[in-house]
């Protein structure tokens, strides 16, 4: 059975900002086994909390009062190395997250000013550190051809 890392509020877990979750049935449903992660929680942040964004190269609020990079860098390397231990063939991510958002996440400048889109903090270290890793977000998980490309990827990723 294929063991895929998801961020957790994609399970129904109410860890978001605003203390929601973001359920995604079809994720839900997969027959995999399913390892949650929270970056945001795992470096320390409370539910709910106030909302944070990329800005220039930090993770800060969106106020950029408080700068959680340096937290979020250690949690990064602790993640990884935790989730090569439990063997993951693949990650599928929340969209659009400053934490977890893989291509679409809005980013600013260092004064706030919005600059376009990217990877989220967590996302972006996550596959500087282990490229080979698949990942998907939840807005390809929910379009057959995207998933079934993933889940290829994940099931080769698991043999070699
Ligand atoms: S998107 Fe990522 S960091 Fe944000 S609540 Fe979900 S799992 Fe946590």
């Amino acid at each position: 059975m294929l063991i895929l890392a998801v961020s957790s509020c994609l399970l129904g877990n109410p860890v978001r900002y605003d203390g929601r979750s973001k359920g995604d049935p079809a994720i839900i449903a997969a027959p995999c086994r399913l390892i949650p992660f929270c970056p945001e929680c795992g470096c320390g942040m409370p539910v709910p909390r106030p909302p944070i964004h990329c800005r220039g190269d930090r993770l800060t609020t969106t106020d950029g009062q408080t700068d959680w990079s340096d937290r979020m860098e250690e949690f990064v390397r602790q993640e990884t190395l935790r989730l090569r231990q439990l063997g993951i063939n693949g990650a599928i991510l929340k969209s659009r997250s400053p934490s977890c958002g893989l291509t679409d996440t809005p980013q600013f400048d260092e004064t706030g000013r919005p600059t376009g889109t990217g990877a989220g903090f967590f996302a972006a270290r996550l596959h500087r550190l282990w490229p080979e890793l698949p990942l998907i977000d939840e807005i390809a998980w929910n379009m057959p051809e995207k998933r079934a490309e993933f889940l290829s990827a994940a099931c080769n990723f698991g043999i070699l």
